[in-house]
């Protein structure tokens, strides 16, 4: 009896088209789509002529599919769509065809220049892709008795702390922190038997630390676990974790990815196999479809379509992008390193950084070897930086007041260049002392450098700065 056997004729000729359709895409893939540059992809994604001409009327941009659900054929084409045995997208809380298209799209980013194949689950913030993305690790039964723990660097977002501080354990997990990422020494000691993923973040949101993602995913393996990147400063213009062992990168696409700000998105791309024991088997073969499809599905994080094409947009031109607001970042950088009013400056390009030796054996810009202007690999260390004022928290509060052009927002990853005090906004929350570990005092400003003309940007911390 073959595979299909069990199906009714009917549904069984549903899935076989759809198989032919999977291979036909699989071939696009392989002999088109691979073969391109990362602008290329960036720009087009799996959206083929094809697909514009016979499933879009020619339209040049993907579609926004604003609609709720799907109608079908007949009663067999629900039935096979239903099981997940063909591509149909049934309702816009599982999937949508605009979303797909951001999922194809960022999945491709992220394995870009290597052989690993990842699917990409998009959800409504980069909060629910963390979420998404670990949930389901702490969810079977640990082989050893007692609950499930994880281990993860406390340089980390400030949401992403709470989720692991509050939430996870009140479903029974433990967080155990490592205070220095860069010290195996730390993960190894934190880790045992019932220790689920370990999850890094970096460049780490304020203060720039960073890990060496391959000691830390080798210590992962050994341990038959996964190891999660939060890859939301560097994107995957600068950095593509999977390259150095990685098995899970998230996002919060709403930073960098959609440097428009229009609006709130995340994303979970993961490694398809991974047989690690925290794994749920359902999820081993593909964990991004798995938790698209069935803890989403009743979850429902999923993103809407509208955001969805919002950020493709945005995506086309990432890799340019990153590129100029880097060269800003190090610009206004070496202008704050040798400013009379500023302790200190945290940039992974400023060679006085401790972690910049590590960051320039990982961080590129993406194709600058087949640039024009280059025509070799050149370093870019992303746009988001921290400085210390001089004198304690006031003067960082009336630097931070007589900021003119500079906005006050607790926001990153903008076009336009924001600034704030982590300490009393976004990791405000997780407390003084939690703070202090994770290397966030409270003079600290965070600065998101975006794409005005540097010189301006200069001028307004100047006059800021003046006013210490
Ligand atoms: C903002 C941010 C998040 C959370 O993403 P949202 O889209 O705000 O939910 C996670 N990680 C990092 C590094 C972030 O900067």
């Amino acid at each position: 009896m073959t595979d299909l056997e069990k199906f009714s004729p009917g549904v069984r000729r549903y899935i076989e088209a759809a198989r032919r359709g999977q291979e036909d895409r699989d071939r696009y893939v392989r002999e088109m789509v691979k073969k391109w540059k990362f602008d290329t992809i960036a720009v087009h994604g799996l959206y083929s002529v094809q697909e514009a001409i016979e499933k879009n009327q020619g339209a040049v941009i993907e579609p926004i599919f604003m609609s709720s659900s799907q109608a079908w054929r007949d009663a067999d084409e629900m039935e096979a769509a239903f099981q997940y045995l063909i591509p149909g997208w049934a309702y816009s809380r599982i999937a949508n065809p605009s979303t797909s298209y951001l999922e194809g799209t960022l999945a491709l980013l992220e394995t870009y220049g290597t052989d690993v194949e990842a699917t990409c689950c998009a959800t409504s913030s980069g909060m629910s892709a963390i979420f998404s993305a670990t949930e389901p690790l702490l969810a079977i039964e640990p082989q050893q008795t007692g609950p499930w723990n994880f281990v993860s660097s406390c340089q980390i977002y400030g949401g992403t702390y709470m989720l692991f501080k509050i939430r996870h354990p009140q479903m029974g997990a433990e967080c155990r922190w490592v205070a220095d990422p860069t010290d195996m020494d730390e993960w190894k000691a934190r880790i045992d038997n019932n220790t689920s993923f370990l999850f890094g973040e970096l460049p780490s949101n304020p203060q720039q630390s960073f890990l060496d993602i391959k000691a830390v995913a080798d210590l992962a393996h050994a341990h038959n676990i996964p190891l999660i990147i939060d890859s939301t400063i560097a994107t995957p213009a600068l950095l593509r974790p999977f390259a150095h062992g990685a098995d899970i990168v998230v996002h919060s696409v709403t930073k960098t990815m959609t440097s428009s700000g229009f609006g709130i998105a995340g994303a979970v791309i993961a490694k398809k196999g991974m047989y690690y024991k925290s794994v749920p088997y359902e999820g081993q073969a593909d964990y991004a479809s798995f938790i698209k499809l069935l803890p989403n599905r009743d979850f429902g994080p999923n993103l809407s379509p509208f955001h969805a094409v919002l950020t493709l947009n945005d995506l086309r031109t990432l890799r340019s992008k990153i590129d100029y607001l880097s060269r800003n970042a190090q610009r206004v950088a070496e202008f704050l390193h040798d400013h009379p009013k500023v302790e200190k400056v945290m940039y992974l390009g400023l060679p006085d950084n401790p972690m910049h030796k590590l960051a320039s054996r990982d961080m590129w810009l993406v194709d600058s070897e087949y640039d024009d202007v280059y025509r070799k690999r050149v370093n870019r260390y992303g746009h988001l930086l921290s400085f210390c004022v001089k004198g304690g928290h006031q003067p960082a509060r009336r630097v931070l007041n007589a900021l003119g052009r500079i906005m006050r927002a607790t926001d990153l990853g903008r076009i336009k260049s924001l600034a704030n005090i982590p300490a009393i906004s976004t990791h405000q929350q997780q407390g003084e002392e939690s703070r202090e570990e994770a290397g966030i005092p409270d003079n600290l400003i965070r600065l998101c450098v975006g794409a005005e003309h540097p010189d301006d940007i200069i001028a307004d911390l100047d006059q800021a700065l003046a006013k210490a």
